[in-house]
């Protein structure tokens, strides 16, 4: 079996990660989607960083839930299989079924790894932070540049080496599956993604409360929280007779 899973903020909302829609992303009456800006970190860095030392710490404090288990399980039975998330947080990769946790190179985080810090102008990148420090604000090493969080901001490209891998994973063949799980899809590469991914004749599952721009393409639509709909839902997928 050949799988897609693509997730979005719904899936870690319900490990107590806040979103940054609605009035639970809003910090310090702060919108995140002003925060997570290039200009914003141009403007205030500090206050940026502590934005950002803050959501650090509140996921090292958060536990993986049931749909970051079953997504494990998915992974574990499944003979081809990548998780593209759109989460910055850990929490996929510490989720663990039976033992099995999802190796490194099975897991896509297109956009960035919030524990990486990065130099804003050479290539090195850290997952100490406080490697060096000047004024509170961590510096590189190398060239002294001012280091920021790795994660993507609006505005900004997603990385290349991480779009190749999505890319030659849907090139190889056709997936049985593809499950989106948790996002708005309001990007348009996870409807074009799931969309190549199941190009043939795989099935599209949708696993969302709400309806997004993504429910009409979908062939399965489970409007569910995802810890209450993915164990289930993986069971099912076992119980299918394979496809000929
Ligand atoms: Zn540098």
């Amino acid at each position: 079996m050949r799988v897609l899973v693509i997730t979005g903020a719904g899936v870690s909302a319900e490990s107590g990660i806040p979103t940054f829609r609605g009035k639970d992303g809003y910090w310090r009456n702060l919108d995140p989607a002003k925060l997570a800006t290039p200009t914003a970190f141009q403007n205030d860095p500090k206050l940026v960083w502590e934005w950002y030392r803050e959501r650090r710490e509140r996921i090292r404090k958060s536990e993986p839930n049931p749909a970051h288990q079953a997504i494990v399980k998915l992974a574990a039975y499944a003979r081809e299989f990548l998780l593209v998330t759109q989460n910055v947080d850990d929490l996929h990769a510490r989720a663990e079924w039976e033992g099995n946790t999802l190796a490194r190179e099975k897991i896509v985080q297109i956009h960035g790894d919030i524990f990486i810090t990065r130099c804003s102008y050479c290539d090195l990148s850290s997952r100490n932070e406080r490697d060096k420090e000047v004024g509170g604000l961590p510096r590189c090493p190398e060239c002294d540049g001012l280091m920021r969080p790795g994660v993507v901001w609006f505005g900004e490209q997603l990385p290349l080496g991480e779009i190749q891998r999505v890319e030659n994973f849907l090139d190889e063949n056709a997936c049985d599956f593809a499950l989106v799980i948790g996002t708005t899809a309001t990007f348009g590469y996870i409807i074009d993604w799931a969309l190549r991914a199941i190009a043939s004749n795989g099935e599209l599952v949708e696993v969302n409360p709400e309806e997004t721009s993504l429910s009409r393409f979908a062939t399965h639509l489970i409007r569910e929280r995802a810890a209450v709909a993915l164990p289930r839902l993986v069971d099912q997928i076992f119980a299918q007779p394979p496809k000929l």
